[in-house]
């Protein structure tokens, strides 16, 4: 598979990433294996996971899987700023959170290094300074090789960038925001700011969860899917599945879909990559068949025709949730 460069760094990313938000929830860790032992087999390079994901146990099982790969053919990217404890210290981007949380992280995946360090969210509590620093020199230490945002907005990444300038640590290389045919909020700001400043991005939920399979229906959740085994209460999807205006949506993008010939899950991956900003899309799955047919958007033919059809159908208004 082709690899890209991350924003304006030597990293060598492949466009798909492989996350283990909820997957690794789902079917136990033999599952897990098998998912991430997939990916990697057909080519894809880029791990994506975080501290919280499961309360830490994300990582362990990653760390576990990881034992039989070989370590420098993966980038390894994890995330650091949720809470991992009531300690009011145990959140956040404040330089201690920060360190502790890197160590755990890599006794976790039983590595020395990540190759991307994220902050999970932007953290108003603190300094920015102090997080720019902080990042600065767990590079100096090897113990993250880059580091990137998640959420932020063009003005904190650009701020960001300013003072990593001014104190000579490394500029943030990427940054991991939703994006899929009913969530575009980064293409005004985040996404023009982002190619300005050299800044690769990596979209999460680029099926908006499941959803932008067709597989739910007003009233129909299927026993196998993420809503059925875990809930998904407050989550994006979770709320999608009850709108009226999401599914009409989802009508006009399988209309197109049908009528270019293109599987719904597989145009939808498609459109993210249709951005030339956009460096990897994170796929999520529960099944090897879901990473196999979301990875032929690599082969679709981005047409203006089509172009203009996804336009017409999805729009640009965001959909409208609780
Ligand atoms: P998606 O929107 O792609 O949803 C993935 C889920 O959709 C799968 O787990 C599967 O769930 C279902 N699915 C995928 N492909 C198919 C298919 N072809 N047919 C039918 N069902 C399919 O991505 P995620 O929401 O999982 O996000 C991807 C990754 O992004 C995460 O793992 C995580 O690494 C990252 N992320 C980052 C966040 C952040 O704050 N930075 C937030 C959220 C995610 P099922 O079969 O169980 O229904």
């Amino acid at each position: 598979m082709e690899t890209r460069f991350l924003g304006r760094s030597g990293l060598r990313v492949t466009p798909f990433a492989f996350g283990s938000w909820l997957t690794f929830g789902q079917g136990g860790p033999q599952n897990a294996g098998k998912m991430v032992d997939y990916a990697l087999e057909r080519g894809i390079n880029f791990l994506d996971t975080a501290d919280v994901y499961d309360n830490g146990a994300a990582e362990s099982m990653l760390g576990r899987i990881l034992t039989k790969h070989r370590r420098q053919h993966i980038v390894l990217a994890t995330k650091v700023y949720w809470n991992m404890s009531d300690n009011p210290n145990d959140w956040g981007l404040s330089r201690k959170h920060i360190f502790e949380s890197i160590d755990d992280s890599l006794q976790r995946m039983q590595t020395d290094y990540v190759d991307l360090y994220q902050c999970h969210r932007f953290d108003t509590t603190v300094p920015l300074d102090e997080t720019v620093r902080a990042m600065g020199d767990l590079i100096r230490l090897g113990k993250v090789l880059y580091w990137g945002t998640s959420c932020w907005t063009g003005a904190q990444l650009r701020e960001a960038c300013e003072i990593a300038d001014r104190l000579h640590v490394p500029r943030p290389i990427s940054e991991q925001p939703p994006y899929n045919m009913l969530s575009r909020q980064i293409e005004d700001e985040v996404l023009p700011t982002c190619a300005e400043l050299g800044i690769g991005v990596i979209n999460w939920s680029p099926l908006a969860q499941g959803f932008l399979t067709g597989k739910y229906r007003p009233g129909v959740i299927p026993e196998d899917s993420r809503k059925a085994q875990l809930g998904m209460s407050g989550m994006f999807l979770d709320q999608v599945i009850s709108n009226e205006e999401a599914y009409e949506r989802l009508g006009r993008i399988e209309a197109v879909a049908q009528q270019f010939g293109i599987e719904l899950p597989v145009l939808a991956v498609a459109w993210c990559l249709r951005r030339p900003e956009l460096t990897s899309v994170i796929l999520g799955a529960s099944k090897t068949s879901q990473i196999e047919q979301n990875m032929k958007a690599l082969e679709v033919e981005w047409t203006p025709e089509l172009d203009a059809a996804c336009e017409a159908a999805c729009g640009g208004e965001p959909l409208q949730t609780a």
